[in-house]
């Protein structure tokens, strides 16, 4: 069998605790399953500039862009706050986004049953909750020219960012949402602003003729990006598959994870395109930062980096069961009752980072025997 191999990045603050997690999962799955994963280690963010002064290495870039998939915790923190703008902790995220040209972003809002009561909506709303929303990543407003101040010598300054969608690039997350709902529940809803932006309007035209020319299988509704919003809100589980623009789903996607209670419970992954072999480039990593006010303390919850890793064997390696089977041992764990602090509720019990990675390996195991 050839070997699976992985690039763990775990990176700042709570980042390395919550690998720590994964690390015993992948343990595991190799030494009594036989998975044959390989995997390498590297720093990002401030540990990467502590080593290094970048926030990624070339060697690590390396490593990155050989490996089929990388795992990636978090990064940032107080302690780097006055480090120079290129170097912050952000920017090796931002490398790897884009030297990987992972130009899809998935973010499941799944709500836990256990956890319906956590939400800041009412439980009926959210519980059984499951949308995937597709962001675009690589384009859009954060990316284009021209971007930067200007001063108008009139003791005025002017900010200038573009936003910029060409064809291509549309087609391409189209292509990825509507593929990804046909493994769902076959619809698709396209969000951006035709009424107020010409890239919209392209947006709208592109998505619309991607649909009649590869998908019309699937069912596509659009709408506008604030309406989306107040929708996420008011009926959330009206929506399976949400796709839209870099700017639009940084927004809608955050809003989205508070749906279902807490930042620790939220995984991502991040897909370029397939190689010849069919292979994509991918990068997995929690929605959460690297929470500073919690790091060192063993308390943070692992959920979130576990549920990516669940992902990667999903989306990566075609591991179809058992990514099945960590999402179920997760869920298992939330109905019998145990919880890390930011997911505490009466009546549960509350336990520590290494506890709960345990609790879900010990279920996880079980549901593969
Ligand atoms: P954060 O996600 O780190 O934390 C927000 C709040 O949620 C904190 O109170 C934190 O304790 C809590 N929280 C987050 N994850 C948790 C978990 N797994 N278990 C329990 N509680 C959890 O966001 P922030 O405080 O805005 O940012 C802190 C640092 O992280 C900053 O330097 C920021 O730039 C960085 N950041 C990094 C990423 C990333 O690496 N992708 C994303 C967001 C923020």
């Amino acid at each position: 069998m050839t070997a699976r191999t992985l690039l763990l990045l775990p990176g700042d603050g709570i980042g390395p605790e919550a690998m720590a997690e994964v690390r015993k999962i992948i343990a595991y799955m190799n030494a009594e399953r036989g998975a044959g994963f390989e995997t390498d280690e590297g720093l990002v963010g401030g540990s990467a500039y502590d080593a290094h002064g970048a926030a990624i290495s070339e060697g690590d870039m390396k490593k990155a862009l050989a490996a089929d998939a990388v795992l990636f915790g978090a990064v940032g923190g107080p302690k780097w706050d006055a480090v120079p703008y290129e170097v912050r902790p952000e920017a090796g995220l931002l490398r790897l986004r884009k030297d990987l040209k992972l130009f899809a972003n998935l973010r499941p809002a799944i709500c836990y049953p256990a956890l319906a009561s956590a939400s800041s909506l009412k439980p009926e709303l959210v519980e059984g909750l499951d949308i995937l929303i597709v962001r675009e990543l690589t384009g859009g407003v954060y990316f284009g020219e021209p971007k930067e101040i200007i001063d108008l010598g009139n003791g005025q300054k002017r900010g200038i960012d573009t936003q910029v969608y060409d064809t291509y690039e549309i087609e391409r997350i189209a292509g990825v949402a509507f593929e990804l709902a046909r493994t769902r529940q076959n619809r698709v809803c396209s969000m951006e602003k035709r009424n107020v932006m010409k890239s919209g309007v392209l947006w709208n035209q592109v998505v619309t003729e991607t649909h009649k020319r590869s998908y019309s299988d699937v069912q596509l509704e659009h709408m506008l990006a604030d309406a989306g919003g107040m929708q996420l809100v008011r009926a959330p589980k009206q929506f399976d598959v949400i796709v839209t623009d870099n700017l639009f789903g940084d927004m809608l996607s955050d809003v989205a994870a508070m749906l279902t209670g807490s930042l620790g419970m939220l995984p991502s992954a991040s897909l370029g395109a397939p190689d010849a072999k069919g292979q994509r480039k991918a990068l997995y990593e929690p929605v959460h930062g690297s929470a500073p006010d919690i790091a060192g303390k063993g308390i943070a919850n692992p959920i979130a980096m576990i549920a990516s890793f669940a992902m990667c064997l999903r989306y990566s390696f075609n591991m179809v069961a058992d990514a099945d089977n960590l999402e179920k041992a997760i869920a298992e764990v939330l109905d019998s009752g145990i919880r890390t602090g930011d997911i505490m509720a009466e009546g549960c019990r509350k336990v520590g980072t290494a506890e709960m990675g345990d609790a879900i390996l010990a279920a996880f195991r079980k549901l593969s025997a």
